[in-house]
């Protein structure tokens, strides 16, 4: 058997630190959330300015549909993070609040909106995202490669991030969305493999894989990768560092740690709140295992303070 590194260091560490196990902390859906996971409320007119901008251009945000708990203190930096191609998703995942349903038709001057948006926000890092649209032969590709290209057009010199679905591993819509020359290709592995079933819907954890795996194979260092999990949903220790030596493996260069929180009841309970300093081993472990920024905190989402990426020496 070949000598592997990466399983060599997650071997060693999880000796060091016995680890291993999943420590629950009474998470029943009504506990009162820690006192580090407390939501802070906006203190500025940005708020509102970045809400009535995004109702004026009539755009979705993932921060609205996700019920992400970043939306008061994002916006209120003037940040968002647009969701192109309607608002309804093909898909079901056990953790998203984003709504279910028969996707309408593309609107074609959506583009035009999201560039738009990003010119008046004066963004200059923008993330895109887009439910899965399996009804698509595309998966929606076209219309990501449409969205970036009208934002460079309107913010010259902005740096994209695209954060997509899998495209059900489709060669030919990843390289659409290629061609269009993000500077960042973000698709989350979400969980571990073990929990992949239960938490995601229509996804398999090596598709990720693979998708991820392809885009650095094809663009290598042209391109940023990355990927990101949800923490808290009753995945050991060992799972979690063997998820981050496949993303490694895959060439993944980014990585977002965050806790998973339950939007609503219907969603997959907590099974445990993870204390900000495990989040800070794990930013450790994770930048020695090699990706080249790591984001770790309870409150980090796939495109929390994204643009911090390029801050040399920035942490999420
Ligand atoms: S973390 Fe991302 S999704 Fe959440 S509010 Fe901020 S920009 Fe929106």
């Amino acid at each position: 058997m070949q000598w592997d590194p990466l399983s060599a260091f997650i071997r060693v560490h999880l000796r060091l630190a016995n680890l291993g196990t999943v420590v629950t902390t009474n998470p029943t859906p009504r506990s009162r959330l820690p006192e580090w996971l407390r939501i802070r409320l906006p203190v500025t007119d940005t708020f509102f300015e970045t809400r009535s901008l995004l109702a004026d251009l009539k755009l979705h945000t993932v921060c609205e549909s996700a019920k992400c708990p970043n939306h008061w203190e994002c916006w209120g930096r003037g940040t968002a993070t647009f969701m192109i191609a309607g608002d309804r998703c093909t898909r079901a995942c056990g953790f998203c609040a984003v709504t279910t349903g028969k996707p309408l038709p593309l609107e074609r001057d959506e583009p035009a909106r999201v560039a738009e948006a990003a010119r008046r926000m004066r963004l200059k890092h923008v993330v895109i995202t887009a439910v899965a649209r399996d009804d698509l032969p595309d998966g929606g590709a076209e219309h990501f490669r449409l969205t970036i290209e009208a934002v460079r057009a309107a913010s010259p010199g902005i740096i994209t991030e695209v954060l997509v679905p899998d495209f059900l591993d489709c060669d030919s819509s990843m390289e659409t969305v290629l061609s269009a020359h993000p500077d960042i290709f973000n698709h989350n592995l979400e969980t571990v493999r073990r929990l992949t079933s239960k938490v995601r819907f229509r996804a398999t954890y090596d598709r990720s894989l693979r998708v991820l795996r392809k885009v650095k194979m094809w663009r290598g260092n042209a391109i940023y990768t990355k990927s990101g999990l949800m923490l808290g949903l009753g995945e050991t220790e060992e799972e979690l560092l063997t998820a981050l030596g496949d993303l490694r493996r895959a060439g993944c260069d980014l990585l977002t740690l965050g806790q998973y929180l339950r939007p609503t009841l219907r969603h997959l309970p907590v099974v445990e709140f993870i204390p900000p300093s495990r989040f800070d081993e794990y930013r450790r472990i994770a930048e020695r295992m090699g990706f080249s920024h790591v984001a770790s905190g309870p409150m980090v989402r796939s495109s929390y303070h994204a643009d911090e990426v390029h801050e040399p020496g920035a942490r999420g």
